[in-house]
């Protein structure tokens, strides 16, 4: 027997499949999508079987040394997944295989994610044994359950156990456990609004693959959910639940939580190895029909899938950043249509792309246009900032200090948010103008007060800030960029009697961190939440009523085609955190530049406005959703080589591709990071048949280049 081994390489020159010998005593093992270790060169390597044979085209086969798994880890939907992957971005097939996979089931020798297990004890038989004073007490103990785990029996020491068990009074038995808990609460159903059951319904009943929920803020987006998996349950099928970054939706997952038990598996980044690897084993076992997780969780292996929904499917988090580059939106909606399962794209701010689909028919879109409260939604002030200067205090203008005196006076809350997208805290030199950037990259390092240090959020280099400008050498450098820590301080000074939590990259990098600012939150523990984008996303406090933006534009200055949507969605998202209960709620936004539609519109809470005239814009500067976009980077530790090449790969677009524009090539967004210098293409495209093919051409022909990369982004979320 012979089989072919997709090994652990994920360099594009190895992406192929090797074929070995099996020796006799191991072919009982075998199956397709299992894992093996194989010798590979001098290396031992762990790959999958793709290919069971009997004869090969090699001679000189080398024999596999161990299978290591017991069931298959690649069933044969992942197995064509993989495929369809790589048909669509072009990576290399290991690279998309390891993608659907958590660390404990990838391929890889040096993996030593384990089972966990614990020792539960059992009474066997009594007759005709001695048994002293203390062991009866360990043996009364059994009589209310017949097995007790280590756990349970923590008050007695071990020798006494180990003891009875050598005399055969007990019986001791291993048993896998799983290292995540979840939470025991009680089970709670609402009754749908009139309006949110024609949203079940109608997403029940259509004919099409995808739905798209396009609910404003709070219209109880979340409880469709939960009764369109309750639905498909009854019906026997499963689901599957993408959120954007879960670690930050501690709500939502304690709403599913309530409802669904431990019928749920859990994955995302917080969790550690070992509990991604146990919460993947109960869904590979098929002990649990719902997966709520991060981007990746689209691959869960469930059977018998039914429905995947994706929630604030407007979010960039959905596209993964490096190779594979792939959406997991598309993933979902291949895996339905194969299956014959539904796709569910909810949000109240969907992509300008997903709202087209919808109007054109393709998805069916199914609008929830109310708040389940009955009540409006938040009224939205501007404040115009060039009329406040010499009047604010540091970054609050009076309307703003006022509304959130009266909020906190009435015993109710307040969420300011600090758009920091594109302004982070950088220093600057008054007096030569230059600010202090990183050695190793082509970006500002970012100034973290708490610690005096600057640092690159690129690579992480860091350096103490010292008031002595590198550039020019006199003691000029300045804070000019505002951050969280600043806005906390003035906070402080302007409304000193004001509890204030703050919610940022830097007070929730610890694990549970973020849950713990949430609760305390929940628990009226502080009377202001101030943060960043993190503060506007899906959050739920009945309590707040008044949401502050201390600077809502500045997500518009961005370089990217997307920034007026960014700007919209965020202050959109956000203005929905005031008046989600039974008070009414108010939002300020402070703004320099009152009249830009995107502001506007967020202040009408107009989506359908906003969208009109993005639309036009995308039309005129042929972006999506008219055009599509793909990116072309080519990056070297030589930057004359890299514009070569770069100049090298426009020549071949030029040639072979007539119905495409194309942008380049030109010094990318960011020219420099971690020392490698980046040019780049864009290209746009209507019509292009043959755009794969293509590119499949450049990318394979750089695959075995080491001084030049290439990579090929469909569909960039950034540009
Ligand atoms: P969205 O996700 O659309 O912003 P949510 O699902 O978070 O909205 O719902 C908003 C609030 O309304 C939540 O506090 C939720 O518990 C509550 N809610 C939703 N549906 C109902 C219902 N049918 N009856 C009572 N309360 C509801
Ligand atoms: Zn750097």
């Amino acid at each position: 027997m012979i089989v072919g081994v997709l090994v652990e390489i994920t360099n594009k020159s190895v992406d192929r499949i090797f074929d070995y010998i099996v020796p006799k005593d191991l072919e009982k093992e075998i199956a397709i999508g299992k894992r093996v270790e194989v010798p590979f060169g001098s290396r031992i390597l762990v790959g999958f079987i793709l290919e069971i044979k009997q004869t090969s085209d090699t001679d000189k086969l080398k024999e596999i040394i161990k299978v290591l798994d017991k069931e298959v880890i690649l069933t044969e939907e992942l197995l064509n997944l993989g495929k369809y992957l790589q048909k669509t971005t072009l990576a290399s097939l290991i690279s998309c295989y390891q993608v659907m996979l958590p660390k404990g089931y990838k391929a890889s020798i040096k993996n030593n994610i384990n089972k966990k297990y614990r020792k539960v004890y059992y009474l066997s038989d009594l007759t005709d044994k001695k048994i002293t004073p203390r062991q009866k007490e360990v043996i009364e103990l059994f009589k209310e359950k017949d097995r007790l785990s280590r756990d349970d029996l923590k008050d007695i020491s071990i020798s006494i156990l180990n003891t009875l068990v050598k005399n055969k009074v007990l019986e001791v038995k291993k048993e896998e456990v799983y290292r995540l808990d979840y939470a025991k609460t009680e089970k709670k159903i609402k009754e749908l609004t009139p309006l949110q059951k024609n949203a079940v319904t109608n997403i029940l009943n259509t004919e099409k693959t995808v739905s798209l929920l396009y609910g404003v803020t709070g219209s109880g987006k979340t409880e469709v959910y939960m009764e369109l998996i309750d639905k498909y349950l009854k019906k026997g099928l499963k689901s599957i639940v993408l959120v954007p970054e879960i670690s930050l939706t501690p709500q939502l997952i304690k709403r599913f939580e309530e409802r669904f038990k431990d019928n749920i598996a859990l994955l995302h980044s917080a969790l550690s190895d070992g509990e991604k690897y146990d919460e993947y084993r109960r869904i590979v076992k098929g002990e649990v029909d719902i997966v709520i997780g991060a981007r990746s969780a689209v691959f869960a292996p469930l059977k018998n899938l039914g429905l995947i929904i994706i929630d604030e499917c407007h979010s960039d988090s959905y596209k993964q950043d490096n190779s594979p580059k792939y959406n997991a939106k598309d993933v979902a909606i291949k895996r339905a249509s194969d299956l014959g399962a539904k796709v569910v794209l909810g949000s109240a701010t969907p992509m300008l792309e997903e709202y087209a689909r919808g109007l054109k028919n393709v998805f069916n879109l199914v609008t929830l246009d109310r708040r389940v409260n009955g009540k409006e939604l938040p009224k939205v002030e501007l404040i115009d900032m060039n009329k406040e200067v010499g009047k604010s205090k540091g970054h609050f203008s009076q309307p703003l200090i006022d509304e959130i005196n009266k909020t906190i006076e009435r015993g109710e809350q307040v969420i300011l948010l600090l758009n920091r997208r594109g302004y982070s805290s950088f220093v600057t030199c008054s007096n030569c103008g230059e600010s202090v950037k990183c050695p190793n990259c082509d970006i500002t390092l970012t100034y973290h007060k708490s610690s005096n240090i600057l640092r690159c959020h690129y690579c992480g280099y860091a350096t103490k800030y010292v008031v002595t400008c590198p550039n020019c050498h006199k003691d000029s450098l300045k804070d000019l960029g505002v951050g969280t820590e600043k806005i906390e301080e003035e906070l402080k000074m302007i409304l000193p009697k004001a509890r204030v939590l703050r919610m940022d990259i830097d007070t929730t990098s610890r694990k549970g961190a973020h849950k713990k600012i949430v609760d305390a939150f929940s628990k009226k523990e502080a009377d202001i939440l101030l943060g960043t984008q993190m503060v506007a996303k899906g959050l739920d406090f009945p309590n707040v009523t008044l949401v502050g933006v201390i600077n809502a534009d500045t997500s518009l200055m961005l370089p990217d085609f997307r920034s007026s949507e960014k700007t919209f969605d965020l202050l959109n998202q956000v203005s929905g955190r005031a008046g989600r209960s039974e008070k009414s709620g108010k939002v300020i936004f402070q703004t320099f530049n009152p009249d830009n539609y995107a502001i506007k519109c967020a202040k009408e809470n107009d989506y359908k406005s906003f969208y009109k005239e993005e639309m036009k814009n995308r039309k005129l500067m042929k972006y999506p959703p008219y055009y599509y976009l793909v990116l072309i980077n080519v990056s070297s530790k030589d930057s004359k080589l890299a514009l070569i090449e770069s100049k090298k790969c426009e020549k071949v677009c030029h040639k072979y591709l007539d119905k495409t524009i194309i942008l380049g090539s030109s010094p990318a967004t960011i020219f420099k990071k971690q020392n490698i210098y980046h040019y780049q293409l864009i290209l746009k495209y209507q019509y292009q048949d043959n755009i794969h093919e293509v590119l499949e051409k450049l990318v394979e022909y750089y695959a075995t280049n080491n001084k030049v990369n290439l990579e090929v982004d469909f569909n960039p979320i950034h540009m």
